[in-house]
């Protein structure tokens, strides 16, 4: 199959990474989680104590700021480092969930992690998900895809992966967060979230896993390159 750009975008917790995950390993493409890169800034810009919304802290967090991927060959998994610290299981926890996404409002910020996600997919074969990928990150992506859920399908899967790693949140903490984060992403000046003109809107509140999956490997076969 050819070396192609996947770009998914859609709301918070529609299981978009999972997904994107496993498209990528299926495909023997990269995956990129953009929404890590903004998840470790937040918690760069809270352990170093600067506000995301005073410019000089803004320059200063950024200097400071180093984020890299590594895959973990005992869980198979990709790991997020900060600054050369593995912050994985960090910037899952609610404590981020809730500043990310005004950390993710700053031009500035913005600017600086489209230009490492853009390099980090300059050799296609990529697929990466996030708010903004098929508007501003690749426009030129072979393969758009917007994924929607309902939010209690949405809040659910969510409070599982939490449970998972051992944090336990209720529904409706974690219903609320993800309704603002939408909230925020979509009405922000800056790359706001939204559904571009070309991208294919994939709604996955009754589909399984394994349907998702098939579903984007299905229309990635398809895609002809020119
Ligand atoms: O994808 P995830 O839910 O981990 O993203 C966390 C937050 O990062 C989002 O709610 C959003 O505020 C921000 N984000 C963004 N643009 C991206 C990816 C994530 O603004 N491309």
């Amino acid at each position: 199959m050819s070396k192609i750009v996947i770009a998914i975008d859609g709301y918070s917790g529609c299981g978009k990474s999972s997904t994107a995950k496993e498209v990528a390993e299926k495909l023997g493409f990269t995956y990129i989680d953009s929404g890590a890169m903004y998840r470790a800034t937040a918690l760069h810009f809270l352990n170093e104590k600067l506000s995301p919304l005073r410019s000089e802290d803004v320059v200063k967090g950024l200097e400071s700021l180093q984020i890299s991927f590594q895959h973990n060959s005992t869980t198979h998994q990709q790991e997020t480092f900060l600054n050369g610290v593995n912050v994985e299981d960090e910037i899952r926890t609610m404590r981020i969930s809730e500043r990310v996404s005004e950390v993710a409002t700053v031009k500035l910020i913005r600017a600086e992690l489209v230009a490492q996600q853009q390099k980090l997919g300059q050799n296609k074969g990529v697929v990466m998900d996030g708010r903004d990928i098929g508007s501003v990150v690749f426009p030129e992506a072979e393969l758009k895809l917007f994924m929607t859920a309902d939010v209690d399908t949405r809040a659910k899967r969510r409070q599982i992966e939490l449970l998972a790693k051992g944090e336990h949140v209720p529904l409706e903490e974690i219903k609320l967060n993800l309704e603002s984060r939408d909230q925020v992403d979509s009405n922000r000046s800056e790359s706001p979230l939204q559904k571009v003109s070309d991208a294919i809107e994939i709604d996955t509140s009754s589909l399984t896993f394994f349907e998702q999956v098939e579903q984007i490997i299905d229309l990635a076969k398809k895609v002809k390159i020119n």
